[in-house]
């Protein structure tokens, strides 16, 4: 089955009791035995829903695709997804990670896991020479995200995976910018891949959500056991909307990444505008490899304007897109990194990867791609 189909038989198509094509709300949080003496799938609602199963599985089809061992595991945020799959490791571990990743993950890393032993050096995972020279005796996994946010670099991740599986490296991505509908890391040969299913998979700003897949079932049951143990499970009624936001995915992703293309494309020629940051841009670094492992350029594009007073001013005056933080939504959404995503990143960290108070990111929602050149243009002037 090709992606389209596969987004919407994914493995749950009815209710087997009733027939119901909704997946059924399982509002509850425990399950009465049956039969005392027998164990069943379904006891405590923080061990197992079947609602959260059905996304569970859902998404370990979309990410797995062939590798029919992969399992999938639903949080409440993508930072849960992310902080669950890293607490599979162990105090005196050592990470190696992309060091333009998502700005929470940065802060997780940075703040939250260094107080419990675990630790990490930030690359440029764009050169695969820096995250060799970055292994040491305890390095355990290799973090990574591409394209990279805010700047949309791109990191070529199969010699990356092949580096990490040379040295007995779990490898993760966080997938989030992509979606399985653009690109697959397990099938490149990535160990787990994380998402923040806040952004396009559920894809309408109205759920926070997270989840992990591994590529087999080992894995699985480590990062089983920190879903039960540590328990940030979402609820029944946000797995329902990523599942509703998952069948839409392909219509929703194609047509945002078209717009992205368009409003790229004007924004290169626009005179106050100096760089564009977007995978699908003649010229963009890295796209060559882009294209390799990912079937289009996405959604979201980032780009800095002349001067810091015309980047705020585009801000307020911008009308067609939300200022504000996150992506993924069918809602336009501009974001000002220096002070939303990147804020928790220390001013000087955030001067040597790029991210100026020039730079604004968006992500291209399903608005008709001319009113919102129009407006940008008005939003510039
Ligand atoms: C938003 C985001 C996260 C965090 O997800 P939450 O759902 O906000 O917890 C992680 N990674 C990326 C790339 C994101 O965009």
């Amino acid at each position: 089955m090709r992606m389209g189909t596969t987004l919407i038989h994914s493995g749950y198509d009815y209710d087997k009791n009733t027939g119901a094509l909704g997946t059924p709300v399982f509002q509850t949080s425990t399950f009465a035995r049956l039969n005392i003496d027998e164990k069943q799938e379904y006891d405590y609602a923080r061990s197992g829903n079947p609602t959260r199963k059905a996304l569970e599985e859902t998404i370990a089809r979309l990410e797995g695709g062939a590798l029919l061992e992969a399992r999938g595991y639903a949080f409440s945020s993508g930072i849960a997804a992310i902080a669950s799959a890293l607490s599979i490791f162990s105090a005196g571990d050592h990470i190696i990670t992309a060091e333009d990743i998502y700005g929470g993950s940065y802060r997780l890393f940075n703040t939250f896991f260094k107080r419990w032993g675990l630790e990490y050096t930030a690359v440029d995972a764009s050169s695969l020479d820096a995250v060799k020279a970055a292994l040491k005796p305890a390095t355990k996994a290799l973090f990574l995200e591409t394209p990279s946010n805010p700047l949309l670099k791109i990191v070529d991740l199969r010699p990356c995976f092949d580096f990490a599986r040379e040295h007995n490296l779990i490898s993760i991505v966080d997938n989030t910018f992509m979606t399985p509908y653009l690109q697959r890391p397990l099938e490149l040969g990535c160990d787990i891949v994380v998402h923040s299913a806040t952004k396009f998979l559920g894809g309408h700003s109205d759920v926070i959500h997270g989840l992990a897949v591994t590529r087999n079932e080992e894995l699985g049951r480590r990062v089983y056991a920190v879903q039960n143990s540590f328990g940030a499970v979402p609820g029944p009624w946000d797995v329902f909307l990523v599942l509703r936001g998952i069948k839409t995915l392909k219509v929703r992703m194609e047509e945002s990444q078209k717009t992205a293309l368009a409003v790229a494309r004007f924004l290169r020629g626009h005179k106050s505008v100096r760089a564009v940051y977007y995978p699908g841009l003649d010229g963009h670094p890295g796209k060559e490899i882009h294209e390799k492992q990912a079937s289009g350029g996405g959604a979201v594009l980032s780009f800095k304007t002349d001067t810091v007073e015309r980047a705020r001013a585009f801000l307020s005056r911008v009308k067609l897109a939300a200022a504000a933080v996150s992506l993924g939504g069918v809602e336009t959404i501009a974001s000002y990194p220096v002070l939303m995503s990147h804020a928790s990143v220390p001013p000087a960290e955030r001067k040597r990867l790029g991210i100026t108070d020039t730079l604004i990111r968006i992500s291209c929602g399903l608005e008709d791609a001319a009113d919102l050149i129009t407006d940008f243009n008005d939003a510039l002037e």
